[in-house]
């Protein structure tokens, strides 16, 4: 795994006052014990449009609920599912940063696990 630790700003909360806060975020585990422990606790949904089509995948942590598209391909699809196993998983541990950096930090990481996992 590339990413071995990533430090974020918390610039929501930081204003001139405050020191900044910084949150050690773990890199997104998705191996066989966690995609396990996911599936063990989330209902994995396929369906074809999610919110109106805005996007291809979701997790849903407080339903306990993923949903994937059916809309787009196969190695997309596969990329979607490793996507919403990363939220997942920081759902699990209990990580809180804000949603826009959790999303660059999950897309980020997708790619390189895809890599991993699928050699492309
Ligand atoms: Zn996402």
């Amino acid at each position: 795994m590339a990413v071995l630790a990533i430090m974020t700003m918390l610039t929501a909360s930081a204003t001139a006052q405050e020191e900044p806060k910084f949150v050690e975020v773990p890199p997104c585990k998705v191996t066989a014990a966690t995609i396990i422990d996911t599936l063990t606790d989330y209902d994995v949904r396929h369906q074809e449009i999610i919110a109106d089509g805005r996007w291809w995948g979701m997790t849903i942590p407080r339903r306990k609920i993923i949903l994937i598209s059916d809309e787009p391909s196969q190695p997309v699809r596969r990329e979607i599912v490793i996507h919403e196993m990363c939220h997942a998983y920081y759902r699990t541990i209990g990580l809180e940063i804000p949603e826009q950096i959790e999303e660059q930090l999950v897309q980020q990481q997708t790619a390189e696990i895809f890599k991993e996992i699928f050699g492309k």
